[in-house]
């Protein structure tokens, strides 16, 4: 039997070993990114490592997902370690793919390189041998709630429930054998050290909008026209009046975009298209917020006689950190890096659908260093490959040996500690009651609502 620290010190050699590889599977992803719920060739290539290493693959989980699961000696509580499949889309950034316009700014292609370097390191250290409990390695789609047309397509063809990755497979039952989650997230921000971890985050619903007029002339007879563009700008303009109502605390962040402006030049704009996230830090800020955009939607729609359709989509839940699990981090970041390289940041306005998982179980979504260029922008890059792609799979492995070692003590400290915010049910009716479309008549001023 080897102690937790000889354990611990295999899995870091056994990653220091397999530099090439674990980098060759960062650098390849950062090359070749894939849109949310679109990741195959990504899945692919996390199938194909995980079977090298001897492993039974779950595959096209809420389409793209790739679950394995380490069985350890004994049974005990099953620990994930997650790592997120998907690119983002940045226009600009050096290696975007011009045909679909994905790019890896945000880091997953290394937390993918990550997970995949614990996995190897765990099975090269037999840590199974040591185990009170399972590892299930995840690799999980769509964390970037973009396209959102293309997901709300999708929901109405019945081929998923919810917007969001992680959502969905909650929905679907993949997260109901999982008893503590973890991930790691690549950052770029100056003013966190090593490793951070906030104590939450905001969680947000999204909108599709849509605004309806009428085409006319626009230089003979704009007079006959309803003018579609006007009642978005009035709109955008209703939100921002809105904004010195919301409290600073909530951190609500409303940023609509206006997806379609008109069709041609000279015809008055009949049709205008607009997106937005209603984000905050807790569900009823979120849905506060959210009753004052619409309010200040159907004021575009009544001032010029347009119709407006809102559609209201289910987004992702505030994230709450699990107290334990954050220190158990931290005492991990002293090992490998130091007293002084561990941030504990307050509270951050971005979203992730990990904040659903922690809703139900234990679960902790920390930041380790290795990129460089704002997160989200042409500048963002993977600058420090040691961290960023060999960091996170020595954390995550020895993290879970901190947990399911020693008879799974750390894991069942964990469990007991933590108190769920919600039920799976409770989860999944409060996501699926945000479903709503409304289509407000400014000439009328009347409102449907399905
Ligand atoms: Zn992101
Ligand atoms: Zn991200």
């Amino acid at each position: 039997m080897a102690t937790k620290d000889e354990l611990k010190k295999r899995i870091c050699e056994s990653v220091d070993r397999r530099r090439t590889q674990i980098e060759g599977i960062g650098d390849h992803i950062m090359a070749n990114p894939e849109l949310g719920f679109k990741e195959f060739e990504t899945a692919k290539l996390v199938t194909e490592t995980m079977e090298e290493f001897g492993f039974t693959t779950q595959t096209g989980l809420a389409r793209t997902g790739v679950k394995v699961t380490l069985k350890g000696k004994k049974p005990g509580p099953t620990v994930a370690l997650i790592g997120e499949l998907d690119s983002l889309g940045v226009a600009d950034h050096p290696m975007v793919n011009p045909e679909t316009g994905a790019a890896h700014a945000c880091g997953h292609n290394a937390q993918i390189a990550g997970l995949m370097g614990a996995m190897m390191a765990m099975v090269d250290a037999r840590a199974a041998e040591e185990l009170e409990g399972n590892v299930v390695f995840f690799a999980v789609p769509a964390e970037e709630y973009v396209e959102v047309g293309f997901r709300r397509d999708l929901v109405r063809a019945g081929e998923l429930s919810l917007l969001g990755g992680k959502c969905e497979l909650i929905k679907q039952g993949h997260f109901d054998d999982i008893d503590v989650a973890m991930m790691i997230h690549t950052h770029s921000d100056a003013s966190m050290k090593k490793t951070g971890i906030s104590s939450s985050s905001n969680g947000f619903v999204s909108k599709l909008i849509r605004f309806v007029g009428l085409a006319a002339h626009s230089g003979g007879a704009p007079h006959l026209g309803i003018n579609a563009l006007n009642a978005a700008q009035i709109a955008i303009n209703a939100i921002h009046a809105q904004r010195e109502t919301f409290k600073d605390s909530d951190a609500i962040r409303v940023h609509p975009i206006i997806t379609k402006g008109g069709d041609i030049v000279n015809v008055v704009p009949a049709e205008v298209t607009m997106e937005t996230y209603v984000r905050g830090r807790t569900t009823e800020a979120i849905l506060d917020a959210n009753a004052k955009v619409d309010r200040a939607l159907r004021a575009g729609a009544l001032a010029v006689g347009a119709k407006v359709e809102i559609e209201t989509l289910p987004g992702y839940m505030p994230l709450a950190n699990d107290a334990t699990l954050v220190d158990m981090f931290e005492r991990n970041s002293m090992e490998l890096f130091g007293e002084d390289e561990f941030t504990k940041v307050g509270h951050r306005t971005g979203s992730t659908d990990m904040g659903d998982v922690t809703h139900l179980i234990p679960a902790i979504h920390p930041m380790m260093a290795g990129a460089s260029g704002p997160g989200h922008s042409r500048d963002w890059h993977i600058s420090d490959k040691e961290m960023g792609y060999l960091g996170p799979a020595k954390f995550l492995a020895t993290m879970a040996v901190d947990l399911l070692c020693d008879a799974a003590a750390g894991a069942k400290a964990v469990i007991e500690n933590h108190k769920p915010l919600m039920t799976k049910k409770e989860y999944l009716e409060f996501q699926e009651g945000v479903f709503r479309t409304e289509v407000y008549d400014g000439e009328t001023g009347t409102a449907e609502v399905t």
